[in-house]
């Protein structure tokens, strides 16, 4: 008797706290990677954006936004994240993966509008390699990129003009927004940055001095952005274009995000593409081949050079025509790569888990 009484009390428990945990009420980590931009190279193409990839990381109850990482910023970057409602002044961190322009022009653009609306801070983490001297003598620098950003706007008198019309701006220009979060020489992945459960690794690839690859770590999963990266030897014969560097950061992840050369680009074909740059690229056949290896359960290509339908990369025809999304699948698929290949285009995104 005594039992009974007891257990009637228990099971009414147990059902309130079934309730509780009922699926629709456990919010749960989630991960979102968009291709603000995938024009490949310097050239311009039917409006697409410069490269970039944003990396979103939450929980489904407040859409994946807590955190924002972007990755490059190539040219209409700004556009791109105003079209996913993603103000430049919520990004936590910028990463860059070299000082090469399609990869950089557009923090210019991005820190000036940081700075008309978001003077008082705070001050962004821009992550990057630090100073690397090319062979040839030059340094390759994102410190100075940084330092000297809002040069051309304060040396115009438009930062000083604007001060006098809202003096709570930051007297020193979109400069004093940006904190360099430099990293030196990396053989091996190294956390370069960190928030909460979240963590971002880097690894220094070739393509030119001071590139940089790097791998988001979260709950809800993995992403590598290689970037450019190539081969350490860069002519053939050798197994691969892909880097090694990046190979050995994709290790088990979930996504890989990399940018892509079709071999119909290659010195064999007569593109006149020149031979140094083709080279310093990893193929679409290659991407795939490191991403089977990788175990990467998605492989998105972004920077395609050349781009979806364009019958030019620049001043270079692309022999046999413009290429299709299908054109660079088929180049994957060479590979045996069985995972999910997404051929980019602006504003592609992905969400793990998938809804
Ligand atoms: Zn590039």
């Amino acid at each position: 008797m005594s039992n009974r009484i007891y257990l009637a009390p228990l099971a009414t428990l147990i059902a309130a706290a079934l309730s509780f945990a009922s699926p629709a009420a456990i919010a749960e980590p989630c991960l979102v990677v968009t291709l603000t931009g995938t024009q490949g190279g310097p050239p311009v193409f039917q409006g697409l954006a410069g490269a970039g990839t944003l990396v979103q990381y939450g929980d489904s109850e407040t859409g994946c936004t807590d955190l924002a990482l972007q990755f490059d910023v190539g040219r209409g970057t700004t556009q791109r994240l105003s079209q996913v409602n993603v103000q430049v002044g919520k990004l936590d961190a910028v990463f860059i993966t070299h000082m090469h322009s399609d990869h950089t022009e557009g923090l210019t653009e991005l820190m000036q509008l940081r700075w008309h609306f978001n003077s008082q801070g705070p001050k962004v983490d821009l992550v990057v390699s630090d100073d690397k001297q090319s062979p040839a003598g030059h340094t390759l620098s994102g410190r100075s990129f940084a330092k000297h950003i809002g040069d051309a706007l304060v040396e115009s008198g438009e930062i000083a003009q604007r001060l006098l019309e809202n003096p709570q701006r930051l007297a020193e220009g979109p400069t004093g927004l940006i904190n360099v979060v430099a990293f030196g020489d990396l053989k091996e992945p190294e956390v370069v940055w960190s928030s909460g459960d979240v963590t971002v690794q880097a690894i220094n690839s070739r393509h030119i001095p001071g590139h940089a690859s790097y791998r988001v770590n979260t709950p809800a999963g993995s992403v590598v952005i290689g970037g450019d990266a190539g081969n350490d030897k860069n002519v053939p014969p050798r197994d691969s274009s892909t880097s090694a560097q990046v190979e050995e950061l994709s290790m088990g992840v979930d996504i890989i995000v990399h940018s892509t050369i079709h071999p119909v680009m290659g010195p064999d074909n007569d593109s006149g593409f020149p031979p140094p740059v083709y080279f310093r690229q990893s193929t679409a056949t290659d991407l795939g081949a490191m991403a089977k290896r990788a175990g990467a359960s998605h492989l998105m290509l972004t920077h395609l050079i050349p781009s979806l339908n364009a019958k030019r990369q620049g001043p270079f025809p692309i022999p046999g025509g413009g290429l299709s999304e299908s054109d660079y699948e088929d180049a994957v698929a060479e590979s045996g790569y069985e995972g999910k290949t997404i051929v980019g285009t602006d504003l592609i995104s992905l969400r793990l888990p998938a809804e």
